[in-house]
C-alpha cells in the first residue's frame, strides 16, 4: 500500500540543535541495530519506520554491521527508503558507521583509511544513497593513528559521501584529541554517540557529557532504555518476544532482583509524572539539554509511539531527580 506520511508529523516532535552546528535533530531518534535483520519480517520493519516518521522522527541511525547478518539492516532500510521515502530524502537524517568487524582480512574493521572509506562506499550502495547525513568512526582504534581515522572522516565529508562527521564511544581524552584533529582539518566533529541511560552513567563519571557541551559537540545517547530494561516489560517476568528471551544482546543475567527492584521504583516515579517508564527514561537522558537526542530501538510500532510521547514532558523537579538518583545506579 502506498504510504502517505502524517501531515501533522512536525507538530508532534521537538527538534534540538546538535551542538554548535546548523543541524537540528529530533529529541527521539530511531536506531536499526536490532529488528532490521533477516530475523524480522519486512512489513514490521516498514511499519516501524513509517510510524517513526509519522511522529516526527526524522533521524534513522545505522551501521555497516547491523543485521543479522551484517549489512542486512542497511539493505532493508534501502528498500524502505525506495518504497516509502523517495520523495522525503531531504527531510531525513540518515547515519552510518564503520569500526566493528565487517569483512574478512586485515581491512575489514577498526579505523584505517582503507577500511573506513571502503565501508562507507559499501553502506551507500546497500542503502541506495548518494550520501549519508552523518558518518561515524564507530569505535576508537588503538593501533591506527587517530590522524588517519579522522583524516578518513574528513575525506568522506569532503568527497560528498557524508554531510557531517561523528565519533562513537570515544572516551573524554580521545574525544578531545579527535575533535582537535577534525577542527584542524576543517571538518568539525558535529556529534558523539555514547551509551547513556539511568543504569549506565559512564558519560557523567568520565566527564564526557560536560566535555561535549564545552566543545560545542552534539550528542546522541544510545540504549536510553537500557535495551528495554527501563520499561515495564521485565517487571512481571521475561516476555517470550523480548530481546532478553531471544538471547540477543541483553543477557538475562542483567535482570537481577536488585536491578528489577530499582526499575520497579523508577516505574512508580514515572507513573507519578503521568508518563510510562520508557518515556521518563528518555526524558531523563535529555534533561538539562546536555544530550541532543535519545537514540531508541523498537521491535514494534507501538513502542515508537510510546517513546516519541516522551517529548510531552521533558522537565523534572529537583525532588524528582533526587528520587530517581536513589535507584538510577550502574
Ligand atoms: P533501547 O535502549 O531503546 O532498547 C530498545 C529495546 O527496548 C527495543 O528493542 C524493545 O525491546 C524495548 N522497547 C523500546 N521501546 C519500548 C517501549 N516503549 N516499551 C517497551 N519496550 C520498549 O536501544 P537499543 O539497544 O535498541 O539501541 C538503540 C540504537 O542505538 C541502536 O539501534 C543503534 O542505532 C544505537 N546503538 C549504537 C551503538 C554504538 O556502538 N554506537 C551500540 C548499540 C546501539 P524488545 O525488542 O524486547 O521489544
Amino acid at each position: 500500500m502506498t504510504y502517505t506520511p502524517a501531515e501533522n508529523r512536525y507538530e508532534k516532535m521537538t527538534y534540538r540543535r546538535c551542538g554548535k552546528s546548523g543541524l537540528k535533530l529530533p529529541a527521539v531518534s530511531l536506531g536499526l541495530w536490532h529488528n532490521f535483520g533477516h530475523d524480522t519480517p519486512h512489513d514490521t520493519k516498514q511499519a516501524i519506520c513509517r510510524t517513526a516518521f509519522d511522529h516526527g522522527i526524522t533521524h534513522f541511525d545505522l551501521a555497516n554491521n547491523y543485521g543479522p547478518p551484517p549489512g542486512s539492516a542497511e539493505h532493508a532500510f534501502g528498500s524502505i527508503l525506495k518504497e516509502d521515502f523517495q520523495n522525503h530524502r531531504d527531510e531525513l537524517i540518515i547515519s552510518s558507521k564503520a569500526g566493528y568487524h565487517m569483512w574478512e582480512g586485515p581491512y575489514g574493521e577498526w579505523g584505517s583509511r582503507k577500511y573506513m572509506i571502503a565501508s562507507c562506499d559499501q553502506s551507500l550502495k546497500r542503502m541506495g544513497l548518494d550520501y549519508v547525513d552523518i558518518f561515524y568512526s564507530h569505535r576508537f582504534d588503538p593501533e591506527t593513528p587517530l590522524e588517519e581515522t579522522m583524516g578518513a572522516l574528513d575525506y568522506i565529508v569532503r568527497s560528498g559521501r557524508a554531510l557531517y562527521a561523528g565519533i562513537s564511544s570515544y572516551n573524554t581524552e580521545r574525544t578531545k584529541e579527535a575533535v582537535a584533529i577534525l577542527n584542524d582539518l576543517g571538518t568539525p566533529c558535529v556529534i558523539h554517540q555514547p551509551s547513556y541511560n539511568m543504569l549506565n552513567r559512564w558519560v557523567e563519571k568520565d566527564g564526557l557529557k560536560d566535555t561535549l557541551q564545552d566543545l560545542g559537540v552534539g550528542s546522541i545517547a544510545f540504549t536510553p532504555l537500557a535495551q528495554g530494561m527501563l520499561t515495564k516489560k521485565y517487571l512481571g517476568g521475561i516476555p517470550e518476544d523480548s530481546r532478553a528471551a531471544q538471547g540477543k544482546s541483553l543477557a538475562t543475567s542483567m535482570l537481577t532482583d536488585h536491578a528489577l527492584g530499582n526499575i520497579r521504583k523508577l516505574n512508580e516515579i514515572a507513573e507519578g509524572r503521568g508518563q510510562t517508564l520508557a518515556q521518563m527514561a528518555i526524558a531523563w537522558v535529555l534533561r538539562g539539554g546536555g544530550i541532543t537526542t535519545a537514540l531508541i530501538g523498537a521491535s514494534k510500532p507501538s513502542q515508537v509511539v510510546d517513546c516519541a510521547g516522551a517529548v510531552g514532558n521533558l522537565e523534572f523537579t529537583a525532588d524528582e531527580l533526587a528520587e530517581i538518583d536513589k535507584y538510577a545506579d550502574d
